[in-house]
């Protein structure tokens, strides 16, 4: 989705977007590696200019389709964002500074030949949501590590083993050394 900075006029462009998984997988052409997909992105800015800089301000909402790193279950987060960009003409870009044209840092990028591409930004704003660890609920109990049962919705006689903590084990090791 690009912007013609030379047609935004001075009330400044609003704009409404939706992006689905077929977006996010051209964005992200290995997309097994991102570990997640998207059910709907729906997005809208604002844009205005003043003299050559262009500010970008809008929100995000989307779910995301993951796996619980316990349960590995699949679901979906609902995320809502908010986001703000300065863009300014290339040409004003440092001289010493990285070609970095998505304004990473600080929000602050550099357009050239009169475009500014949206598709980075609304990408970056997804991707900067997405948890490392992703977990279907806090209280997600997880699988069993004996017979691999999903402790949220059945249990099985190995939970104890589940809660076992490690001192509980060295207290046994260390009886079991006593008495032989
Ligand atoms: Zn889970
Ligand atoms: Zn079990």
């Amino acid at each position: 989705m690009k912007i013609s900075t030379a047609n935004i006029p001075e009330k400044g462009l609003a704009l409404q977007f939706s992006k689905s998984e077929d977006w996010l997988r051209k964005m992200l052409p290995e997309k097994g590696k991102a570990g997640f997909s998207v059910d709907r992105i729906d997005g809208q800015c604002s844009v205005t200019k003043i003299g050559e800089t262009v500010s970008v301000k809008g929100n995000i909402t989307a779910g995301i389709n993951l796996e619980c790193c316990r349960c590995l279950e699949r679901f979906t987060l609902p995320i809502k964002t908010v986001y703000e960009y300065t863009f300014l003409p290339v040409e004003d870009m440092p001289e010493n500074e990285e070609a970095e044209l998505t304004g990473e840092d600080l929000g602050l990028g550099y357009y050239r030949n009169d475009t500014i591409d949206l598709d980075p930004i609304i990408l970056e704003q997804i991707v900067i949501q997405v948890p490392i660890r992703p977990l279907c609920k806090e209280s997600c109990k997880g699988l069993c590590p004996v017979c691999g049962i999903n402790l949220n919705v059945a249990s099985c006689n190995h939970k104890q083993m589940v809660f076992t903590s490690p001192f509980t084990a060295l207290e046994k090791l260390k009886t079991y050394n006593k008495e032989n």
